[in-house]
């Protein structure tokens, strides 16, 4: 649960600096994790029950490189924009085309932002994590990281050659 105190939001505008544990998310990475502390910085602006956040959200991921295996980290920066409705009716008469509506309890202390933060962070997550565009992985033959070092698979078959002139056309 990432904790907004909803209830000592006071009307009009007001800012909140959240730092959360990336534990608090719940998003699981097939090949990473994501690093604590998660940073919200948001804007917050009130009138009654109708409570509108905005702000961003950093956080940074450590991913294996799907090519090379090594590990990397991503720096992730997302905005976030949600609606806050306390206790049932909003006097905001368009409110069935807002997006992300969170709705809580008239008595309500906190609203949990985890969900909208997880869904904003996985957008940015590659589905194919990569440390460099220009990673050359690993040699199918030896298994050595060619980033680092060469080896000599390979170097005497042509094959081989003509794929790395196919791949410079
Ligand atoms: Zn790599
Ligand atoms: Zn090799």
């Amino acid at each position: 649960m990432i904790k907004l105190d909803i209830g000592r939001v006071p009307d009009g505008h007001s800012h909140y600096d959240i730092e959360a544990d990336a534990s608090e998310l719940g998003l699981c990475l097939e090949d990473g994790h994501l690093e604590s502390p998660v940073s919200l910085s948001l804007d917050v602006d009130r009138r009654g029950g109708d409570v509108f956040i905005r702000g961003m959200v950093g956080a940074r991921a450590v991913l294996g490189c799907s090519r090379c295996l090594k590990e990397y980290s991503l720096e992730l920066e997302t905005s976030l924009e949600l609606w806050c409705i306390v206790g049932g009716e909003s006097d905001g008469a368009d409110e069935e085309d807002r997006e992300n509506v969170v709705r809580v309890s008239a008595g309500a202390m906190f609203v949990d932002l985890a969900d909208p933060v997880r869904s904003e962070l996985l957008v940015l997550l590659p589905l194919k994590p990569l440390c460099d565009e220009g990673c050359k992985g690993l040699c199918p033959g030896c298994g050595i990281d060619l980033n680092v070092s060469s080896c000599s698979c390979g170097s005497d078959d042509h094959d081989n050659r003509w794929d790395a002139l196919k791949k410079i056309k």
